[in-house]
């Protein structure tokens, strides 16, 4: 099937570049499979090994008959997914985007609610226009800055670099530059709660996720057929260009020297390359070295409670509930303890309900029955005034930290470890490279990765291997 025309390469470029290479990938979440199909598309022959079913944070499941799509739901940044088909010679988006009602959702703060983007004829309809002016320069970099490595050589990288400086204005922090704006409060920790994004309080998470409402807001989306569309497109890009994916198959060791790897049940395989497309920590135990993750420098993790009710909630399609005081939260999480209110997430749709709940990472498997569970969800349905509204559900699905954990990073933190604010962005290079013939791609290589900077990393992993010097 790898019948496509290959990208043209200069003539210095190196043997992967030119030769049919033999690429293992461990890991088969939205990561090793988007860098599969870019791979495979060189003309590449790309094995991924999965420990379990394809999809990792993204799959499906079924809740008292109707069938829910875990983890990814607000599809974001579109262009870095053209960006994408793109590379792959695709002319047509097979997703079929569908902007979402209400875009970021409604947010109850403690200071009022705000709508995200906050829409004409609302009282802070200026104050967001003023917040999101600085965003409006760098929106045309970004795709370049989420798909471009990070190098001063590149003009295109130099400018977004340049650009995303100005739009923060030197602050490295969410924190900092939202205290600088002198936004109305009820607007400044609707904004704050979007640094929650990437797993980490404002304070900790880099300046640039404190502009992510006015960057993404006007373009939230969701493929028609739901997000596991990604995870069924992802597949068959892969499949179309020669893909093997093998599920069941755990990785036990690796050696990067001789590029080989150990399936549990012992079968060694051995490639020209290998890329991880796993948690940074789980990669470290594969290779004998010791895993580094106090609980304190971990990115947050959750409860996902996925609910059947018996009739249409009438809620709106995104709800958001932000902790009452970030101090308060981020030393929680901190600590591995639990919030007395957590940022909570509610997104309706028809007679599907998904809560997710942020909790700190500690795999605890903290299921709907724990009474901090159950005291989030209260909060949840006073505030959307509808009590007893999962009570009311026909069945219900938790996915806790425990489940996180157990094919991601220790105590299931989401986004692996925290990085300092300065490493966080995209201007910083990410070890993308362990050894000359083993690279890392995915959620823990790059900072705060939903499903823009997974796609992004992976176009950056695929070009630095093409330019890989013999
Ligand atoms: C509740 C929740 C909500 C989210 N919401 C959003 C959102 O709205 N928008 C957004 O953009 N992003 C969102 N995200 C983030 C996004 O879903 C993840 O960042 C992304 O799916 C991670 O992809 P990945 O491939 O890097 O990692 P993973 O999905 O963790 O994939 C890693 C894979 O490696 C496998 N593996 C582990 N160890 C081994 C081994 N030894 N051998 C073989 N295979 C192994 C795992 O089973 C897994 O399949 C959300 C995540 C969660 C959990």
């Amino acid at each position: 099937m790898r019948s496509r025309q290959r990208p043209a390469a200069s003539p210095q470029r190196s043997a992967i570049s030119h030769q049919r290479s033999a690429i293992g990938i461990l890991g088969g979440g939205l990561a090793g499979l988007a860098l599969a199909a870019l791979l495979a598309h060189r003309g590449h022959r790309v094995t991924v090994y999965e420990r379990d079913r394809a999809g990792g944070k993204l799959r499906r499941v079924e809740v008292g008959g109707l069938a829910f799509d875990t983890g990814p739901s607000l599809f974001t940044l579109p262009e870095v997914w053209r960006a994408f088909l793109a590379h792959l010679g695709e002319p047509a988006d097979p997703l079929e985007l569908r902007p979402l009602p209400g875009g970021l959702g409604l947010h109850h703060t403690p200071f009022g609610t705000v709508p995200l983007p906050v829409p004409p004829g609302h009282p802070l309809h200026a104050a967001w226009g003023e917040y999101a002016a600085p965003a409006r320069a760098l929106s045309p970099h970004l795709t370049t800055l989420l798909t471009t490595p990070p190098r001063l050589s590149d003009p295109a990288f130099r400018q977004g670099g340049a650009a995303l400086f100005r739009a923060t204005g030197g602050h490295l922090t969410a924190l900092g530059w939202v205290r600088s704006r002198r936004l109305p409060p009820a607007l400044a920790h609707a904004v704050a709660t979007h640094a929650l994004n990437a797993g980490l309080a404002p304070g900790d998470a880099p300046a640039l996720y404190a502009l992510l409402p006015a960057l993404v807001a006007g373009d939230v989306s969701r493929p028609a057929a739901g997000m596991g569309a990604l995870l069924d497109t992802l597949l068959a890009l892969g499949r179309a260009r020669g893909v093997r994916v093998e599920e069941g198959a755990e990785v036990v060791r690796v050696d990067p020297a001789r590029a080989a790897l150990t399936l549990r049940g012992g079968e060694e395989r051995r490639h020209d390359l290998l890329v991880s497309a796993l948690d940074p920590a789980r990669l470290s135990a594969l290779l004998g070295r010791p895993v580094r993750s106090p609980v304190s420098r971990r990115t947050v993790s959750g409860v996902a409670l996925y609910a059947a009710l018996p009739g249409e909630s009438g809620l709106p399609a995104t709800s958001v509930l932000p902790p009452a005081d970030f101090g308060t939260f981020r030393g929680a999480m901190r600590a591995g303890a639990l919030p007395p209110d957590t940022l909570a997430l509610v997104h309706a749709d028809g007679s599907r309900l998904a809560v997710l709940l942020t909790a700190p990472a500690t795999g605890r498997d903290l299921g709907p029955d724990h009474p901090w569970v159950r005291a989030q969800v209260g909060r949840v349905e006073r505030t959307l005034g509808v009590p007893g509204l999962l009570a009311s559900a026909r069945d219900v699905a938790a996915l806790t930290p425990a489940h996180y954990a157990a094919g991601g990073h220790p105590g299931g933190a989401i986004y692996g470890l925290a990085l300092p604010a300065w490493r966080g962005g995209p201007l910083h290079p990410q070890p993308y490279r362990v050894h000359p013939r083993f690279w890392q791609v995915g959620t823990g290589v790059h900072p705060g990765a939903g499903i823009p900077a997974i796609l992004g990393g992976a176009l950056i992993v695929d070009r630095l291997l093409a330019e890989r010097p013999s």
